[in-house]
């Protein structure tokens, strides 16, 4: 199985909290509008059918099905499946959840969907390549992939781990680990020998002072990719 147990287990133990915007989740809440608007304006979600891989809590999933796409959730997380299951029935946006492993559903429903999403959870997983097989898989042709990762380098060091877990202690210690994140020609890499062609890459910036996150051209830590299956 393509899967770290002790980091499912650190999505488990905070997993009651996904939704309380000032949790360790704040910053996934915080990043939500800038990717869901960056998704939507490259391919407008409504009437989509759309697969959110490592769905977590379901902040992205539900967004998505809020304009008016079709979403199925997966993850390897039950706890958190839970969490995002009574969100979704709380808020009444209907979003479908499943505990799967990607290259399971991908074995299962091939070319089903207009858009894959697969946010901060590459850098989580043993064998990212192989999950973006699976989402390859998984999207129609002519369909949109977009991932979000961190890139690995000594300012992404500085920034993700000292920054974030140990001087800003926006995320708790120990969230992120240095060796598997993804350098955007790593990620390039994985997406072309699945078959998807890379349309673009997006940095994500985070500013201390005024708090605020904002979608740019530096790709020196956090980033987006967009890529397309072609038909
Ligand atoms: N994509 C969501 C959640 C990111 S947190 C968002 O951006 O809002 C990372 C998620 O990846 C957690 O929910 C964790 O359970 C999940 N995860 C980690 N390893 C996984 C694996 N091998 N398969 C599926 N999900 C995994």
């Amino acid at each position: 199985m393509n899967a770290d147990p002790l980091e499912l287990q650190k999505f488990a133990d905070l997993a009651h909290r996904w939704w309380d915007p000032t949790s360790e989740f704040r910053p996934l809440h915080e990043i939500n509008p800038l990717r869901l608007e960056w998704i939507n304006a490259r391919v407008p979600l409504a009437g989509k059918k759309v697969i959110d891989i490592g769905c977590g809590g379901g902040i992205l999933s539900e967004s998505m099905a809020r304009k008016g796409a079709d979403v199925t959730g997966i993850d390897l997380g039950e706890k958190a499946l839970k969490v995002a299951d009574l969100h979704s029935l709380e808020s009444g946006v209907p979003v479908r959840y499943k505990l799967i492993a990607a290259e399971a559903m991908a074995a299962e429903e091939p070319g089903q969907y207009d858009v894959v999403t697969c946010m901060e959870m590459l850098e989580h997983v043993p064998d990212p390549g192989a999950i973006v097989r699976a989402a390859a898989t998984l999207v129609k042709p002519g369909g949109h992939v977009f991932f979000s990762t961190l890139n690995r380098n000594p300012k992404s060091y500085l920034f993700a781990i000292l920054g974030a877990e140990y001087i800003l202690r926006m995320l708790p210690k120990g969230t992120h680990d240095y060796e598997k994140f993804i350098t955007p020609s790593e990620l390039s890499q994985y997406a072309r020998s699945a078959g998807l062609e890379v349309q673009g890459f997006k940095g994500m910036g985070y500013n201390p002072f005024t708090k605020f996150y904002s979608l740019n051209s530096d790709t020196s830590v956090n980033y987006l990719v967009a890529t397309t299956r072609p038909l």
